[in-house]
């Protein structure tokens, strides 16, 4: 199975991928998270990213899409993924159905996780990832049991520079610039469903569960 989640920031996109990817055993495909890791680590590649991901712009499409393809080609990835922010342009849309056209293993399922621009920028004043796993936590609806300390890995949880509201506000106008238009692209595909983001992490779930296997009965 080959699945892609977008949606705006503070959707929960991010805490669902986990979920669905673990319930799938899916390889999971994180590009905000690579991106973070290579920061952390101080990468040639981190360094570029930083740039963009600080001001809440996107990364160039060539730059993702390079990083993405490789990815795609790690031995987890040939039994099926879950991508989490990628494509979340056109060109970068194009470029993921092209490879994957010519590797004969097309996408199963587009899902776009939605939440009222108010929704978001409020989880993502209170959101806390970990900085080992980047598992998010809110200091308000989901409070680690030990503070400042992921409840799965015992990583140390942070804020995010780019969660600060002014930044929150600038990736969510460009979300809906550049990302939005994604939908009907996979919806004229028949690959498209959204699903309704607010409610427990459960409900979320089954909700996501439920439009995949619509898809799949739908192909
Ligand atoms: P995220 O963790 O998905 O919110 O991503 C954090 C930041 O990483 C974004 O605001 C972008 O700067 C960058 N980024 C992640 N995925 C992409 C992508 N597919 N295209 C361009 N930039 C991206």
């Amino acid at each position: 199975m080959r699945i892609v989640l977008f949606g705006p920031p503070g959707a929960g996109k991010g805490t669902q991928a986990h979920r669905l990817a673990d319930r799938m055993d899916l390889a999971l495909i994180a590009t905000g998270d690579i991106f973070r890791a290579n920061v952390a680590n101080d990468t040639d590649l981190g360094r570029e990213a930083n740039s963009y991901m600080d001001k809440g712009e996107l990364v160039p499409d060539d730059v993702v899409v390079r990083m993405v393809l490789d990815r795609l080609d790690e031995e987890d990835a040939h039994h099926g993924f879950i991508l989490d922010g990628f494509p979340r342009t056109l060109p970068q849309a194009q470029a993921l159905e092209n490879e994957l056209a010519e590797r004969n293993r097309p996408l199963s399922a587009v899902l776009k996780f939605s939440v009222p621009d108010e929704v978001a920028v409020k989880r993502l004043a209170g959101r806390r990832t970990c900085r080992r796993c980047q598992r998010s936590y809110n200091v308000e609806f989901k409070p680690p049991r030990t503070d400042r300390v992921c409840d799965v890995c015992g990583g140390e949880l942070y804020q995010r520079d780019d969660d600060h509201e002014d930044t929150v506000r600038h990736r969510l106008e460009v979300y809906h610039h550049d990302t939005e238009p994604l939908e009907f692209y996979f919806w004229e595909r028949g690959l498209f469903r959204q699903v309704e983001a607010e409610g427990t992490e459960d409900e979320v779930t089954d909700r996501a569960l439920e439009a995949i296997s619509d898809l799949l009965e739908d192909g």
